[in-house]
């Protein structure tokens, strides 16, 4: 038990998750009285608004993460172990890892979110997701692979499947990564690929709504869908993408858009940990807390970030899944815990929100602060790159981003585009990081039948 951790006087709050939520709270716990134990699969914070330029070659993987030891170096009470936790045993107060069993005085569940693939299991098999940092890199090499395979093959309806790119989902997640791979293709592609003919290649931002960026203004919809057009995106607003089959994104039961490949960036579930009683997990997999990010029926169970399905009088449907918020519980419930050690009330979380903003390209972004002030273009470029420089963990991050921001500004060109992880399905990983089994022979074989109706995508 417990993992050679020192004993302590103190009593020991195991933080599960060192994302936004849990690495802001071990921060802010960095004077109290306790020990502090997180765990994490992963031995560095990722910085996930920025996957997708990791994705698009626009930054260096580790200019987005951040070594947990190093964040931590210094704070005497913080201690960290490397595992996956598999099951929390709040009857006994343990959680138990695979690398053993670690007790605790008090839990703080802050594991984040998962994709939400709907059920659909050809989806979930056969595309690609945005959710980690090993995703962002087999998209990347996935993307310029099948360029490399496009300037071989003959076959015309095989050429457009591997140069489309379909994105589902129009969130900030899709409209990013959408404008961004919209600029690879006018800015660098046709330096790499001058045999290619790029007129071909497709992106198609596919949305089951009625606009994209739905939780922002119908300013930043509009000027957002606005400018995904100018760069060519083709937006296909109440439109769902079924299944993903023998590389066809079917949107009905007959029609399809050809292609490759696929980014499911359509929505997240809560990373729930098994353990708890059923009647604590919401259906969208986050944990019912009170105002205090308490477990619903545990004096000593915390969930904050993502994970926690906190509903109030002005949001019925939960917390929004957003940095912010995760930092903002964090922080307070740092203080609570402290409060309910010395017997004191804790105090309820408001959400202080400080406004909200999606980039679309170079000199091209939508920013809604509140009390209904809206922004975009340049103005909200530079806004968007300040902050989010600005959150970056670590100066040198922030010092290599800028550089790397800069070079792409000044050249119109991302240097990034190796094929360093040259990927197939055979190597999808779920977001555990274990090899899914059935995944093993699912790499989808071009069929080259003839299709039933082709969808007709105009550029
Ligand atoms: C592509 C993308 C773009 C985004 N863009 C924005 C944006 O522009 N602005 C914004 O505000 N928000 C954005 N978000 C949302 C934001 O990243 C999340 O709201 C935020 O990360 C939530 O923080 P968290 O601490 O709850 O979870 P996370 O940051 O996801 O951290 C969870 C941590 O828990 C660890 N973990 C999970 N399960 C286990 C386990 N069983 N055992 C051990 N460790 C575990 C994970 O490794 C991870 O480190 C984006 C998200 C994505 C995916």
């Amino acid at each position: 038990m417990d993992t050679n951790l020192p004993v302590s006087a103190h009593p020991r709050v195991v933080i599960i998750g060192c994302g936004f939520a849990g690495l802001r709270l071990a921060k802010e716990l960095r004077h109290a009285p306790v020990q502090v134990v997180v765990i994490d699969r992963n031995n560095y914070h990722n910085f996930q608004p920025l996957l997708y330029q990791v994705a698009t070659g626009a930054l260096e993987a580790d200019s987005i993460a951040y070594p947990i030891r190093k964040i931590f170096a210094g704070q005497k009470n913080f201690f960290y172990r490397m595992a996956d936790v598999q099951r929390v045993a709040p009857e006994r107060n343990v959680v138990h890892t695979s690398v053993g069993d670690i007790r605790y005085d008090y839990l703080v569940i802050a594991t984040g979110s998962l994709t939400n693939f709907f059920g659909i299991e050809s989806i979930e098999k056969n595309a690609m997701q945005i959710k980690s940092i090993p995703n962002a890199l087999n998209l990347r090499s996935f993307i310029f692979q099948n360029f490399e395979k496009a300037l071989l093959t003959e076959n015309p309806e095989e050429k457009q499947a591997l140069l489309n790119i379909v994105v589902v989902g129009g969130g900030p997640t899709g409209v990013e990564i959408s404008g961004s791979l919209a600029e690879m293709r006018r800015h660098v592609l046709p330096k790499d690929y001058p045999e290619l003919d790029l007129k071909q290649m497709q992106v198609i931002l596919v949305e089951a709504g009625p606009a994209v960026l739905g939780p922002m203004s119908a300013k930043s919809q509009q000027e957002s869908k606005r400018y995904l057009e100018e760069l060519g995106v083709i937006v296909r607003l109440n439109t769902s993408i079924k299944r993903f089959e023998n590389c066809r994104a079917y949107y009905s039961d007959t029609e399809y858009i050809p292609t490759e490949n696929l980014i499911w960036a359509a929505g997240v579930n809560g990373a729930e940990v098994p353990g708890l009683p059923p009647e604590v997990v919401a259906r969208n997999k986050r944990i019912s807390v009170n105002r205090w990010n308490q477990v619903e029926g545990f004096q000593n169970v915390f969930a904050i970030g993502d994970v926690a399905n906190m509903v109030t009088e002005e949001m019925p449907r939960g917390m929004p899944m957003l940095a912010p918020v995760a930092q903002q519980q964090a922080e307070l419930l740092a203080d609570n815990l402290q409060r309910i050690m010395r017997n004191e009330a804790p105090k309820n979380f408001e959400y202080v929100n400080k406004g909200v903003m999606a980039i679309v390209s170079r000199n091209k972004a939508v920013v809604d602060l509140p009390k209904d002030v809206h922004f975009s273009g340049i103005l909200g470029w530079f806004t968007w790159l300040f902050v989010h420089l600005m959150t970056l963990v670590g100066f040198r991050n922030k010092v290599v981003a800028f550089v790397d921001w800069a070079f792409s500004y000044f050249s119109s060109d991302q240097a990034l585009r190796l094929i360093i992880r040259p990927f197939s399905r055979r190597d999808v990983k779920d977001d555990q990081g274990k090899k899914k089994a059935e995944h093993q022979n699912s790499t989808p074989e071009y069929n080259p039948a003839p299709p039933a109706i082709q969808t007709p995508v105009a550029r």
